[in-house]
């Protein structure tokens, strides 16, 4: 499938990338995702946002130099699940809220995934054009954005944020509900091209119910067969694909038969799934910690009884079904789901994962495999000659001890975000 045509912050406005000045950084011990190596006594030249070079020695009048002193030199992290404007728990009670007051506090949320060394986001629910020029123009200070704009939903869907008393849906694009509500084959065909006009990424589509809907089972299947088809086949012909919310196989397979490209969540998939995955070269993208998070919010009683009930059944079994996508060669992608305050857990999925998996796996998880779904291979999640430089200085070897990446204040002594130096201890 070829990349997304018209819709990436990737270059930035306003030539702030040409005043930029050359940065080498010495003694670097580069990390590659790829086939998890180290390699020491690395020079890397940096020059317009972008890796010019990497040699064993190099010299750039006007260059700042930084000596890394042989710490570990690795790609920014990519989380290809993420709400940045999602910023309550309670999501039926934020759709009442104020779009003014959403976008501030998602600036908020994006500066701490930046500082927590992620470089890029998926956005898949909620981000729009706004937030991602914003953060490219240096408004925000945050990751880029690649972001799918409102998600599709069936009426009573896990998108169609109602409480089962009210019946009016606000469907003002700018109120902060992040689901556009379409039912049958040409309202979901004008929901997508509504998207596509909006520089759409990806399509986000909910294949069943959701955890923190207001009205809809877990165990439900959305959208029909249909319904599916019309949506994937408005976004191909964009030349963007389909990202699809299921939980149980029964919901996967239905979207993975229809051409959905990446499967979030997925707790509750079993063998079945399997061969439709490696069929359809399709990805898997688990978000385990946001149910240890929201379990959390519920013992403090900040979660409705019925979120509640529904998380039990997920929380269990995610854990599983990583286990099987990871057996099962899975291209599995690092994402984790989070909301409003709970944010700052955003490393914990490296550790959860690592129950079940190596750390290079999850590494590439966050960097290759990520760039690769995001149909940007080579560009994001390496480093080496041509990729944007984004850039972790890290005291610590991840492949050896995942842990270090929980410890972002401490551990990561240099991030650098398309050439500009985020934050520099060195
Ligand atoms: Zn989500």
């Amino acid at each position: 499938m070829l990349g997304p045509v018209r819709c990436q912050p990737i270059t930035a406005r306003n030539g702030r990338l040409e005043e930029m000045q050359t940065v080498i950084f010495r003694n670097a011990s580069i990390l590659n995702p790829a086939d998890a190596t180290i390699v020491p006594d690395q020079t890397i030249v940096v020059e317009s946002g972008r890796i010019a070079d990497i040699a064993s020695s190099a010299t750039a009048h006007d260059a700042l130099t930084i000596d890394v002193a042989g710490k570990t030199v690795m790609p920014g992290l990519i989380d290809c699940h993420t709400h940045p404007a999602v910023v309550d728990i309670d999501v039926t009670a934020m759709a009442e809220w104020p779009a003014s007051y959403v976008t501030a506090l998602a600036g908020r949320a994006l500066r701490g995934m930046l500082y927590r060394g992620f470089t890029t986001i998926r956005d898949v629910g909620g981000g729009d054009f706004g937030l991602a020029r914003a953060v490219e123009e240096g408004v925000f200070t945050g990751p880029r954005i690649f972001y799918g704009g409102k998600q599709l939903t069936q009426t009573g869907g896990a998108g169609d944020w109602r409480a089962p008393g009210r019946s009016v849906y606000d469907d003002n694009y700018h109120s902060p509900a992040f689901g556009v509500i379409c039912d049958g084959v040409p309202e979901v065909r004008r929901a997508v091209r509504e998207e596509v006009r909006r520089g759409a990424h990806h399509i986000k589509v909910y294949l069943s119910g959701a955890v923190d809907s207001a009205s809809d089972r877990i165990d439900s299947t959305q959208f029909s067969i249909e319904e599916l088809r019309a949506i994937v086949e408005e976004a191909n012909a964009a030349n963007i694909y389909v990202a699809g919310h299921a939980y149980t196989s029964r919901a996967i397979n239905r979207g993975l038969e229809c051409g959905v490209r990446s499967i979030e969540h997925g707790n509750l998939m079993d063998e079945s799934s399997i061969p439709l995955f490696h069929h359809h070269n399709a990805f898997y993208v688990p978000t385990i910690v946001t149910y240890h998070a929201l379990a959390g919010a519920a013992r403090e009683g900040r979660v409705h009884a019925d979120v509640e009930m529904k998380l039990q059944d997920v929380l269990e079994k995610a854990m599983t079904a990583l286990e099987l996508a990871h057996r099962s060669g899975l291209r599995i992608a690092f994402g984790t789901d989070l909301f409003a305050d709970l944010h700052d857990q955003q490393p914990q999925e490296f550790v959860l994962r690592s129950e079940v998996q190596p750390a290079a796996a999850i590494i590439r998880s966050a960097t290759t495999t990520a760039a690769e779904l995001l149909e940007r291979t080579g560009e994001l999640g390496v480093v080496a000659p041509g990729a944007y430089a984004d850039l972790l200085v890290v005291d610590g070897n991840p492949l050896e001890d995942i842990r270090v990446l929980t410890k972002p204040d401490a551990s990561l002594k240099l991030i650098m975000k398309q050439g500009s130096i985020v934050k520099n201890e060195l």
